[in-house]
This record gives structure tokens, C-alpha cells and sequence, in this order.
């Protein structure tokens, strides 16, 4: 298939060959509903195939060096960097997402994940644990075979932020990426090729979740799984998993609050405020329950009004777009639905609510209220651009509203008053608490959902571990001093 001027491969990539589909399906660009073109469909013997490869591949990449696996890796992020233009131009086209972000923020962060990884793995050794009667050397290998599963909203930076620590490790991977924009991931893979991974290092196999992604999550020759996507699929996922007795992990939903104090500078949060409707809403993170201090909150309501009159909505590869479209004719429905539902239930307008005139999956900003705690639209992960309006008057009041859903995921808090920062930021329940900040992390440092939002951490160094069997070689001191007068000795 082509993309402007970018060729861009729609078979399966397994043992270091482009492999043709059973079946296939369309790949449509959310920018004007139109058909791009077809991707090969995927199913259970290609899933086979594909772990079967990356079984193979692993007697050699998982026994290679750290060093030597960082070789390959650095030099695929410098193909992904090389290729920013490309790989912007494609998924911008595949999944609406606004092209300058994703060649600006999201292309070099794969990059730097991927070197993040490299270099952990060259430096993490081990331990060696001295004790009275038995040394520990405690040791990180390798677990097998990863399988990778991962969501349309940002399929090549997801899919990056598994592949980094997994064949870092020195795993093999089978990565599926998401039908609804399966294409950067398609381009990924010849970057690696061009790169020097392996033949069955790192495998792609499209299709839908329910045969193809399914198939991956239940083979028994799989030691990891992890998974980025909803609650509800992360629950079949658990459960394939749980059936095989493989550790997995699992990046899902989120419902995050907006939480706004009277001290709090209203420019800057009014600014940030706005950018939760980056990706037309499509952001786990985001934070779309915004929790304004009462005595500020018709000031922050204008404040946002006005910025988020002035963001462009439009094609998400124009430089001047800040709202691109909604995913699919099926997403769009679903986020008019909740619109439509809570202004049953009494919810008004304040801005947006309807089509965009750009298009047909184009969705004004919205904001509602009021909005009762209970009600749908509080408590449900909309996956659009549809934020709530809540109003209080305490400190305590805001963090129970915070905290009063099922998610976990993220928090944001605009305050002028650290200590304030720090009480809220700890009784907030949630992954990540940003303040008076959004969506930076240092890559060294975790990202988990809690509750209904993930099992597991992803980014940092403990990402890395849940891709190694942690093992303990424990020797007994005195041993090799009775008998031998060469070997290992006391470490
Ligand atoms: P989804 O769960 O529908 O699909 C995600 C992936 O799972 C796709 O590749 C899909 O093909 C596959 N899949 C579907 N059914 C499967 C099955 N039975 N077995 C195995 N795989 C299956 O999610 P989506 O609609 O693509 O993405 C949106 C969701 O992802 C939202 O809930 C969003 O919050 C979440 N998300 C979470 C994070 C995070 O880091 N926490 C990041 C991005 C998106």
C-alpha cells in the first residue's frame, strides 16, 4: 500500500519474511472514512508459525550479549528516528492522530525507549547477595517468547513501549498489532529488518482480536504477555493467561480527574485543560473529570472556553490541526451515544456536543454538566472528546471525587501550594499523578494503572523485569574450600 509517497508493507512479517494473509481486511483512514487499501488478516496457524519462529530465533538472541543485542537495537532506533517522516505520514493517515505530534513526541520517544532498554539491559549484571552459610547470585534472564498486543490510539509508540524492554532482555517477540491502524507497525517491522534484528526476533502478525489476538494470548509457547487496550478485552487476555500460568501485564482504561485549586495558576491549567482533548479524547491518560475549586471555576470555565475555541479542528496532518477525528464510524457513534445519554439525564452543554463540520468522524470538544458522580459519563471511559465539569468546595470533597470510580490510571492536579500537592497527589489513587504538569515521564520512572486500569507496570526499569526469569544461583561457602583447590571459591 502507499501513503503519499511511502510504501508501506501490509503483510504478516514472521521469520524474517513478508508472509501473505489467510484472509483479509480493510484498512480505512479515519480522515475522510475512505479505504486505504487491505492488510493481510491473521489466524491460529499463522500465530503458530510466527511463535514457532520466534521460539527458533531465541536460542540465539536470548544467549547473545547485552552488548551485542544493544548493537541491533541502537541502530533500529536510529532507523525508527530516520524514518520520522515516513512513520508520521503513515499512522497520522491510519489512525487520525495529528502528524506533527507524532513525528515531534512520539517517534523519538520510541527511539529513546528503545536505547533506554539497551542500556539497562547492558548494565543490570546482577546481584550478588553474601550470607552466612550460602552466597546468592542473583541473575536476569531472558523469559522466551513475549507476546505483544497492542490499541490503535498509538500503535507504533505502544508497540515500541514493549519491544524496547522485551528483546532488550533478550526475548523474541510476536507482536499483533491493532486492526484499526495496523500500518506503522507494518513499517516497523522493515525497519528492523533494515536494521540487522534477526530473522524471528521480532515477528508481526495482523488481524482481529477475537481469532488472531485471542490465538496469540492462549499459545502455550508463549512466556509473557502484555497487553494494551480495554478493561474488557484485558480480562480475556488475563484469562488466556491465566490458563497457561504466564505472567502478564496490562496497560488499560482510565477515567482520570482534572483537579483545580483556588491557588492554582488558571492560565496554566486552562491550557492543560485543553490539551485533554489531544487525539480527539483517544488518551488513556487523559484527564477528562475536571474538579474545579468553586470559588475559581467560573474564571477556569472561561479561561477554557477560550482556549479550546481556539484550537483548530481539521485533518490531523495539516501543522495548524489540534483535534483530528474520532477512530471509526463505530467510535464516533459511541461518544454521541454518551453525549446523548447524559444530556437525557440533565447534563447541559457548556461547549461542543455535536459533529464537527470537518468531517464525519470529526467531534466537537465538549464539555458537560452538571454531571452526577454516579452517572454514566462520570464513571465510564468515553474515548473521545468528552470531558465532565464537577465543581467543590474542600480539599477532602475533591479527592473523594477523584477517587470515587473504578479506574486508576492518572491524575492531574493544578495547586500553587506544594504541601497541598503532596497530601493530594498521595491520597489520590492512581498510576500516575502529574502536577501542575501532563503526560512527561522521565523513562526510568514506572507507569502502572491501578484497579480497573492495569495489573503490572510498564516504563522503567521494572518493565524490563517482568521480561526476565529472575535467578538465584546459591552456592555454599565452604563447599569448594573442602575439596577443590580450583573453581569458583567465595564470590
Ligand atoms: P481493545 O481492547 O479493543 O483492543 C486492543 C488490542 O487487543 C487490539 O490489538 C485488538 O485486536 C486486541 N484484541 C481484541 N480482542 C482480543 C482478544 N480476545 N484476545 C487478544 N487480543 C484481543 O482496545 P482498543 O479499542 O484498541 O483501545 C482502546 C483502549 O485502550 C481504551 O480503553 C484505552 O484506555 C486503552 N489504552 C490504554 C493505555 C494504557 O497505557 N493504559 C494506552 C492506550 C490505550
Amino acid at each position: 500500500m502507499k501513503i503519499e509517497t511511502v510504501y508501506v508493507p501490509t503483510d504478516h512479517y514472521i521469520d524474517g519474511k513478508r508472509v501473505s494473509g489467510s484472509a483479509s481486511f480493510e484498512v480505512r483512514t479515519p480522515i475522510d472514512n475512505s479505504v486505504l487499501g487491505t492488510c493481510a488478516g491473521g489466524n491460529k496457524d499463522l500465530i503458530d508459525r510466527a511463535v514457532e519462529a520466534a521460539r527458533a530465533a531465541f536460542h540465539t538472541w536470548g544467549k547473545a550479549s547485552a552488548v551485542a543485542r544493544g548493537v541491533v537495537l541502537r541502530r533500529f532506533a536510529q532507523r525508527i528516528r530516520a524514518n520520522k517522516a515516513a512513520l508520521s505520514i503513515v499512522e497520522s493517515t491510519d489512525n487520525g492522530g495529528l502528524r506533527h505530534a507524532i513525528a515531534a513526541h512520539m517517534i523519538e520517544r520510541s527511539a529513546q525507549n528503545i536505547e533506554f532498554f539497551a542500556a539497562r539491559a547492558e548494565h543490570i549484571g546482577g546481584e550478588v547477595v553474601p550470607g552466612s552459610t550460602n552466597t546468592d547470585i542473583v541473575t536476569y534472564e531472558p523469559a522466551g517468547v513475549a507476546a505483544l498486543i497492542t490499541p490503535w490510539n498509538g500503535p507504533l509508540m505502544l508497540s515500541t513501549w514493549k519491544l524496547g524492554p522485551a528483546l532488550a532482555a533478550g526475548n523474541t517477540v510476536v507482536l499483533k498489532p491493532p486492526e484499526l491502524a495496523p500500518l506503522s507497525c507494518g513499517l516497523l517491522a522493515s525497519l528492523a529488518e533494515e536494521a540487522g534484528v534477526p530473522p524471528g526476533v521480532l515477528n508481526v502478525v495482523h488481524g482481529d482480536g477475537t481469532v488472531t489476538g485471542q490465538a496469540l494470548a492462549d499459545h502455550p509457547g508463549i512466556s509473557r504477555i502484555s497487553f494494551t487496550g480495554s478493561p474488557q478485552t484485558g480480562r480475556k487476555v488475563a484469562t488466556a493467561a491465566a490458563a497457561n500460568l504466564v505472567p502478564v501485564s496490562l496497560e488499560l482504561g482510565g477515567k482520570s480527574p482534572f483537579v483545580v485549586f483556588s491557588s492554582a495558576d488558571l492560565d496554566a491549567a486552562a491550557a492543560t485543560a485543553a490539551r485533554q482533548y489531544f487525539n480527539a479524547g483517544q488518551v488513556c491518560l487523559a484527564g477528562t473529570r475536571i474538579l474545579a475549586e468553586r470559588s475559581i471555576a467560573q474564571s477556569l470555565l472561561e479561561k477554557i472556553r477560550e482556549k479550546v475555541g481556539a484550537m483548530r479542528i481539521g485533518d490531523p496532518r495539516d501543522e495548524s490541526t489540534s483535534i483530528g477525528p474520532l477512530i471509526s464510524a463505530r467510535q464516533f457513534e459511541r461518544v454521541k451515544g454518551f453525549v446523548d445519554r447524559a444530556r437525557a439525564q440533565g447534563a447541559e452543554v457548556l461547549f461542543g456536543g455535536r459533529q464537527h463540520s470537518a468531517g464525519e468522524l470529526y467531534f466537537e470538544p465538549t464539555l458537560l454538566a452538571p454531571v452526577s458522580q454516579k452517572s454514566e459519563i462520570v464513571q465510564n471511559e468515553v474515548f473521545g472528546p468528552v470531558l465532565t465539569w464537577q465543581t467543590f468546595d474542600e480539599e477532602a470533597e475533591a479527592i473523594t471525587l477523584a477517587n470515587d470510580t473504578t479506574f486508576g490510571l492518572a491524575a492531574v492536579i493544578f495547586t500553587g501550594d506544594p504541601a497541598q500537592a503532596e497530601r493530594v497527589g498521595k491520597a489520590i489513587v492512581a498510576g500516575t499523578v502529574w502536577v501542575n504538569s501532563f503526560f512527561v515521564r522521565n523513562l526510568a520512572a514506572p507507569f502502572s494503572g491501578f484497579r480497573l486500569s492495569g495489573v503490572g507496570v510498564e516504563g522503567g526499569n521494572r518493565s524490563f523485569d517482568f521480561y526476565c526469569n529472575v535467578k538465584n544461583l546459591s552456592i555454599d561457602n565452604a563447599s569448594f574450600q573442602r575439596g577443590a583447590s580450583s573453581g569458583p571459591g567465595r564470590p
